[in-house]
C-alpha cells in the first residue's frame, strides 16, 4: 500500500496535478517521465479538471484492513472532462445507486488512517456531481 511510488506521487494527489505532453498533448495521470504516446520528454504540469463520469465501478465487500470500517463501498475508474481515467472511491451516496455514465466530481478527502498513531492520508474521492 505505501510503496515509494504512492510516496512519490503525494503532490498529484494533492493537486490533482498531470503532465501534458509539449509534442502531442497527450495527458499523463500521475504524470510521467516519458510521453506514452509519442515518448517526448518535455511536459507542461495541467491542473486536472475535477468533473467527470464513471465508466465502470465495482463495490468492495471484503477489502484490505485499513478499509474494513467503510464496506460495502465502491471504487469506479471516471474519466475526467478532457479525457483522463483516474480510479477513485465513491463516497457519499449508496454503492447501490451507482450508475455507469453517472456525473461526480473529485473531493480532497482523508483516505485512511494508518496504525496506531492514526497517521491520515489524503488525496480524492468521488462525489456524486
Ligand atoms: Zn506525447
Amino acid at each position: 500500500m505505501f510503496s515509494s511510488r504512492y510516496w512519490r506521487e503525494i503532490p498529484q494527489r494533492y493537486r490533482m496535478e498531470a503532465a501534458k505532453c509539449s509534442g502531442c498533448g497527450t495527458v499523463s495521470f500521475p504524470p510521467r517521465l516519458i510521453c506514452p504516446k509519442c515518448k517526448g520528454r518535455t511536459f507542461e504540469k495541467v491542473r486536472l479538471p475535477d468533473q467527470g463520469k464513471v465508466l465502470t465501478y465495482t463495490v468492495i465487500h471484503v477489502p484490505a484492513t485499513p478499509f474494513k470500517d467503510e464496506v460495502p463501498f465502491a471504487i469506479a475508474v471516471v474519466e475526467l472532462d478532457g479525457g483522463v481515467r483516474i480510479t477513485s472511491q465513491v463516497v457519499d451516496c449508496d454503492p447501490a445507486t451507482i450508475r455507469i455514465g453517472q456525473r461526480v466530481r473529485t473531493e480532497f478527502r482523508k483516505l485512511q488512517e494508518v496504525g496506531d498513531a492514526g497517521v491520515l492520508c489524503y488525496g480524492y474521492k468521488c462525489v456524486p456531481a
